[in-house]
């Protein structure tokens, strides 16, 4: 068995790579356990020193790791630069703030002493995906180690090659050989390994099912998870938004990697007062974004990561429009061998279609009517996920009441689109999963927060 590149611009085959035995990826585990032993006991001096390392690494060869992506998975190059510097200043966070994050915290209680420490949990699970294959693993990896553990990657089947790029940055800036370690396999191994006694936690960014998966096999065998799942994030654009604006922030916040980002713009909530001026600027928009090849200058819709996933989305368009939504823009698949899907714009988008109850992974935007706030509020709530949101108006204070009460996510921004950022928190609720990523928070989720009373 072999794990594949298929550069989805062309559809051809590139590289393969062999793909391990359990067996192997067992050993594996050993080694990197071996590791974690030292590890956990060096100051954080030494572990910022090499996470700076590889912070400058990835600024180094960022137009490297941007080709790989862009063969791999169809990232626009300029994206890819850009992922991986914003790698580099996620290392560069969690190198500056660990230890303040994990210093010991007094407490006041009867006994002589008694604070809280915050200790390493040992060799930590990631299973991650490919829309970001760079990123989503060093939002995990850069605190996880500057925590004290050691990692273990399984990435996204199509994209082996980043995945060994990763590898070797952390071996580079001079992390323990084996400190942070890629496994070259398929899914179907996962469970093996978050059995194995020595993998103390996992955490896995992706799909619901794969969720659900993972966390079934990790509960069985009692160990911590966290999940970072699919999200449908709503946008509402009140009566009182500036339509320019608001149409801005919305075709940049659908569009973000071709569309495919578990934060993305993805339910457009409009009232009905704002809907006109709304739909027709948004459109124009949505219509001159460059759909191309990932290389040339100026694409801003590469083709999507795989064709089956383009396939999904088409069909869900379809179905969509067969249930009474109204197409504005976009829609039909291009007579091209790349994975590319258009620029979409769908408007009377209701309950029951799977543009109002489903992930829409790529650049297909669903316009749903509201009559006021209030329906606006209950729509972008009438969802299973919970991820991030954003609502748009002119009142400040209206916006932040709305973020901070009304929507149900783990993030909401005001006239902004959502985005990752090291320094505030990051996940969902609901069935976008659970857990933080990033900021202190982030960094104490893989670690044993341990009560130490000295009497
Ligand atoms: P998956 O969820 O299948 O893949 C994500 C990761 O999970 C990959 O490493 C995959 O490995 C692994 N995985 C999948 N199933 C299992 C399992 N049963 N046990 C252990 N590991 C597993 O995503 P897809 O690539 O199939 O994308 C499907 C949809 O998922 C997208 O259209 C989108 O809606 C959502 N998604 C959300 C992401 C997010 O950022 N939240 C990212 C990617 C997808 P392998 O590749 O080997 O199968």
């Amino acid at each position: 068995m072999t794990l594949q590149s298929i550069n989805p611009t062309t559809g051809e085959l590139f590289a393969t790579y062999e793909e391990w035995s359990t067996e192997q990826a067992q050993d594996v585990v050993c080694k990197v356990h071996q590791d974690y032993v030292a590890w956990h006991r060096t100051g954080f001096d030494r572990r910022a020193s090499l996470m700076r390392n590889a912070a400058g690494i990835l600024s180094d060869n960022a137009r490297e790791y941007a080709k790989l992506m862009a063969e791999e998975m169809g990232k626009p190059f300029l994206d890819g630069i850009a992922e991986a510097e914003k790698c580099a200043k996620a290392c560069e966070y969690f190198a500056e703030n660990a230890e303040t994050f994990l210093s010991r915290q007094p407490v006041w209680t009867d006994a002589r002493k008694t604070f809280v420490a915050f200790n390493p949990l040992g060799v930590v699970l990631a299973i991650m995906p490919w829309n970001f294959p760079f990123w989503q693993v060093f939002r995990f990896a850069a605190p996880s180690l500057m925590a004290g553990n050691a990692a273990l990657l399984k990435h996204a089947s199509n994209v082996p090659g980043c995945a060994l790029a990763i590898e070797k940055i952390f071996r580079d800036a001079g992390f323990p050989e084996n400190l942070f370690r890629t496994l070259m396999i398929a899914s179907k191994q996962v469970d093996a390994l978050i059995e194995h006694p020595l993998v103390r936690a996992v955490t896995l960014t992706g799909s619901g099912a794969a969720g659900r998966a993972v966390a079934s096999k990790a509960g069985a065998v009692l160990k911590k998870t966290v999940l970072e799942l699919g999200g449908s994030d709503p946008y509402l654009i009140l009566e009182d938004a500036d339509p320019h604006s608001a149409a801005a922030i919305c075709a940049r916040g659908r569009l973000v990697n071709s569309g495919q980002s578990c934060i993305a713009a993805k339910r457009f909530i409009v009232v009905e007062e704002a809907r006109p001026a709304f739909e027709k600027r948004f459109v124009e928009l949505m219509s001159k974004a460059k759909m191309g090849d990932p290389f040339e200058g100026g694409t801003e819709i590469g083709p999507l990561a795989r064709h089956d996933l383009r396939d999904t989305l088409h069909r869900q368009v379809v179905a969509s429009v067969g249930m009474g939504a109204r197409l504005l823009l976009g829609g039909t698949v291009p007579n091209h061998p790349g994975a590319y899907y258009p620029a979409t714009v769908l408007t009377d988008v209701g309950k029951g279609m799977p543009a109002y109850e489903e992930e829409l992974f790529g650049p297909v935007a669903a316009i749903i009517p509201a009559k006021s706030e209030a329906e606006a509020i209950a729509i972008a709530n009438d969802t299973p996920f919970g991820l991030g949101g954003a609502v748009i108006t002119r009142d400040l204070p209206r916006g932040e009441r709305i973020a901070e009460f009304e929507i149900e996510s783990g993030m909401v921004f005001v006239n902004e689109n959502v985005r990752s950022d090291p320094r505030v928190p990051f996940g969902g609720i609901k069935e976008s999963g659970y857990g933080r990523e990033l900021s202190s928070y982030g960094i104490k989720e893989f670690v044993n927060i341990k009560t130490v009373m000295v009497y």
